[in-house]
């Protein structure tokens, strides 16, 4: 299959899922994840019509950046070195990885110094996989409070991986914790401004985790393929 037949495949699925779970098409938005191919793969994926793409390492993406930055809106959702923060603050929409106090510390100086307000993603390890980063679901709450205090970090949504199951059923209590964590969080009014995003399901399981609540699947090799 070329890009544009994987296009449609994918678009076909996600509009099954959103119909099976009585959503709406338009709740659910793709992230392209370019990070297994070159640049001009990357263009023929933004050329169809892609508008939100997924890197995950500065140093890898700064090609694609230069070539393709101001005609789509770039989503980081890589694990985030403090260091490189000052590289990504202002050229990412979108940090999909905060995962530690250091980190938000960092992040909201960097958008202090910018005078801009930083969109960041939660990152949760719902599953507990050694494996993955993220905060465990024990620290969610009390990371909330820290991050409240800062205030250049607008928290934007929740994120998280599930781990490769061969039965992409068995992500689906990974997927619906996030979502009761978001829900929860938005109950209790703990944020100034409700978190609406999940950025949740990749190519093995993007299907549960529409039915779950994602509003971003993040799809790399199922659409973008490998090279
Ligand atoms: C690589 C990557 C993806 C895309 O993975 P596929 O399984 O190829 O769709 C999604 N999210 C994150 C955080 C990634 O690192």
């Amino acid at each position: 299959m070329n890009l544009q037949e994987r296009a449609e495949q994918v678009r076909f699925r996600i509009a099954e899922a959103c119909r099976r779970s009585g959503r709406d098409r338009d709740s659910v938005e793709i992230i392209a994840v370019t990070k297994y191919v070159s640049l001009d793969t990357a263009r023929a994926v933004v050329d169809l019509g892609f508008d939100k793409i997924g890197e995950n390492r500065w140093q890898d993406v700064k090609p694609k950046w230069e070539a393709l930055g101001s005609r789509v809106e770039w989503h980081f959702i890589g694990h985030l070195q403090t260091n490189k923060v000052k590289d990504v603050v202002g050229k990412f929409r979108y940090i999909h990885s905060l995962d530690r106090l250091s980190l938000a510390k960092e992040i909201n100086k960097r958008g202090e110094a910018m005078d801009t307000v930083v969109d960041c993603l939660i990152q949760v390890n719902i599953s507990g996989e050694e494996s993955k980063y993220g905060l465990s679901p024990e620290q969610f709450f009390p990371f909330i409070e820290q991050v409240r205090s800062f205030p250049f970090i607008r928290v934007a949504g929740l994120m998280t991986m599930a781990p490769y199951e061969s039965e992409p059923e068995d992500t689906r209590p990974v997927f619906r914790g996030l979502r009761q964590l978001r829900d929860e969080c938005n109950q209790r009014a703990l944020l100034k401004e409700e978190i609406r995003h999940l950025s949740m399901g990749m190519s093995n399981d993007f299907e549960v985790a529409i039915e779950e609540g994602a509003t971003w699947v993040r799809l790399g090799s199922i659409l973008v393929g490998k090279e």
